[in-house]
Order: structure tokens, then C-alpha cells, then sequence
């Protein structure tokens, strides 16, 4: 293997960086040209596409986002946008390339190698919704930042005697909700795999107000149901003035926290390593303390495992 390249693609998540650097600084020692492809799958089908020395990876380490840009492209489903693709790696003798991404990336992954393209791809993204690995890059940074920030909410809701309700990023996985809900010491937790009881969740408010507890955080994964809505339902009903917060987007930026940058960097390299022994359509992650590769179809049809025993554990500390 010759030539390499690596692409970001989907939300950006921080520690992208780290993985491309990692991607760059492990193809040059192992004496390969490296590109980098901006703009995910558009840049791609355009050729966007750059070559990576070891200057231009340097002093991203600590910044947050994707140096290489980022694209949602939904034309690359078609299978005449993805030869377009293939024709452009193959103009620049390109034969392996590293994807970072999310599970919509690693389809667009699992094309290109059936169309005889070398594919390793890394999980990028901050909702830790990919199934083949325990952590994906970018979710403990994000949740460094719900967490600070809802310390922040309660601060001032400790002051002026309120609730507050809190969405937070994760779309299907309830993941970061219920880590940050566990961090802050969150009243209630609501995500998809916790489902929705209203009547429970204004009864745990109440309580907590009858308890003459000064405060309350009630934490939910976004897209379940209205914040405004329910904040003023627990106004009604619980004693407590309310309001609501969406964290959105600030979720998705910041400086990566030290283990998204490790986990990154060991992904990438393991990544490279992996286009050197000629491996193909992979998908990298971590299980336990191992970074370990499966097959990318498997890795798309995998469900994640919901842990039984972390919900169980708000069960105990959250009412
Ligand atoms: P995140 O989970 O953070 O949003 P993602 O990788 O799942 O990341 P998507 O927008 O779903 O984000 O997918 C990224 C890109 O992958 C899409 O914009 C599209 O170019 C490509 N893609 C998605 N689904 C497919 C598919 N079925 N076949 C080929 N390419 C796809």
C-alpha cells in the first residue's frame, strides 16, 4: 500500500483531529503518502482532494471540530456518485482509505469497499450511537460539556428556588443523557431506552420540592418530547418555577478532553496498521481497554447494548 487518505464525515465530533493527525504522522512513518479528503463524501466525488504532510496535521491536537471539514451528502447513496468516487482514488493511486464518522459514514464505507476500495472506518461522533464499540470519539468531550453546563443551570436554579429541564444531544442513544444525568445527580432521566411517563416524571419533581430540596434537574435525550412543554406542566404541578434549556450544538464543539484524544489517536494508528496488513471494510473500536476490529457489515447490523446495570443504577441514586 502506497497511498492513504482519510476523511471526516457526518456531525463533526472533537477528536476528529486527533484521528487524522494519528492517520497522517502513522502512514508517513510507514512510508506512505497521505491525503486528506475535504468535505466528507462530497469532497470525495468532487476531488477535494489534498495531500496531508506533517506540517499540516500539526498543533491540532487540542481543536475541536474537523481540520478536513465535514458534510452531510445524501447523493452518495447512488451508485453512479460512488464510481464518480472510486475513479477520483484511483486518479491519485489511492488504494486504502480511513473514514471517521457515524453509522450513516460507515454505509457509505461499506459501498465504496464493495466497489473494491480499501475502507477502514472509526467511530466519530459525539452520541456514542454505534454499536460495534463501547465509546466513540468525541463522547466524553460532549459530555464534559453538558456536564459543566448543567452545573451551571443549577447554580442558579439552587438560587432562585427552580427546575430545570435540560435537552441534550444524542438523537436515538440515550447515552450522553443519561452519563451527564448520572454526573449532575439529575432528579430524573429521560432517553429513548427509559421511554416517556409524564405522570412519573412530575411525581419524582414533586417530590423533590416536598423534600424542600432548593433545586431540580430533570435531564432528556433530544427528540423524545417538548422541553417548553413539560417545564411548564412541572411549573403547574410540582411548586417549582421552571424553565427549559437546550444545550444543542455547543455540545458538538470545545477543546477534546485527554481520553477522546487518546482514543482517537490509537483508533487511527490501529486504522493504518490495519490498511498495511490489507485489511478491508473493518470497523475499528474499543472493547473493555482494547482497540479490536470487526467485519463493517456486522458492525452495521450489531444493536447496541444498553447497559442494564448503568440504567439500574439511576434506578437506585435518581428517583
Ligand atoms: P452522525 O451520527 O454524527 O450524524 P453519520 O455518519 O451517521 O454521523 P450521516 O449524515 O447519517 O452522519 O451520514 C454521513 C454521510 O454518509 C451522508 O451524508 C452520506 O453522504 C453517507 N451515507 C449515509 N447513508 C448512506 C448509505 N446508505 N449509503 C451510502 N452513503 C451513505
Amino acid at each position: 500500500m502506497k497511498n492513504i487518505a482519510v476523511l471526516t464525515s457526518g456531525g463533526d465530533a472533537p477528536g476528529m483531529n486527533n484521528a487524522i493527525r494519528a492517520v497522517v504522522r502513522s502512514g508517513l512513518h510507514h512510508e506512505m503518502k497521505t491525503y486528506g479528503i475535504y468535505y466528507g463524501f462530497e469532497g470525495l466525488c468532487e476531488n477535494d482532494i489534498r495531500e496531508l504532510r506533517r506540517e499540516n496535521v500539526s498543533r491540532i491536537l487540542s481543536r475541536g471540530g474537523t481540520i478536513l471539514g465535514s458534510a452531510r451528502y445524501p447523493a452518495f447513496k447512488e451508485l453512479n456518485v460512488q464510481k464518480k468516487a472510486v475513479a477520483n482514488l484511483r486518479e491519485k493511486g489511492i488504494d486504502g482509505l480511513v473514514l471517521i464518522g457515524g453509522d450513516g459514514t460507515y454505509r457509505g464505507a461499506k459501498d465504496l469497499a464493495d466497489l473494491g476500495v480499501r475502507c477502514i472506518a472509526l467511530p466519530g461522533t459525539i452520541d456514542n450511537d454505534i454499536a460495534s464499540t463501547d465509546y466513540s470519539i468525541g463522547f466524553f468531550t460532549a459530555l464534559e460539556t453538558a456536564v459543566s453546563s448543567i452545573d451551571k443551570l443549577r447554580d442558579t436554579s439552587f438560587s432562585h428556588r427552580r427546575c430545570s429541564v435540560v435537552e441534550i444531544m444524542g438523537r436515538h442513544c440515550g447515552d450522553l443523557a443519561l452519563y451527564a444525568g448520572i454526573a449532575v445527580g439529575s432528579e430524573f432521566i429521560i432517553t429513548p431506552e427509559t421511554g416517556y411517563d409524564k405522570q412519573r416524571t412530575l411525581d419524582a419533581v414533586k417530590q423533590s420540592y416536598r423534600d424542600n430540596k432548593r433545586h431540580a434537574v430533570v435531564v432528556v435525550t433530544e427528540r423524545i418530547l417538548d422541553i417548553d412543554v413539560l417545564a411548564a406542566d412541572i411549573e403547574r404541578h410540582t411548586g417549582y418555577e421552571t424553565r427549559a434549556t437546550v444545550l444543542g450544538h455547543v455540545q458538538r464543539g470545545g477543546s477534546p478532553v485527554a481520553f477522546d484524544r487518546v482514543l482517537a489517536t490509537e483508533m487511527a494508528e490501529y486504522a493504518v496498521e490495519l490498511l498495511k496488513k490489507g485489511a478491508n471494510a473493518r470497523a475499528v473500536g474499543i472493547r473493555g481497554m482494547d482497540i479490536v476490529d470487526i467485519d463493517l457489515d456486522t458492525a452495521l447490523t450489531m444493536k447496541k447494548d444498553v447497559s442494564k446495570k448503568r440504567y439500574g443504577l439511576v434506578g437506585r441514586l435518581v428517583r
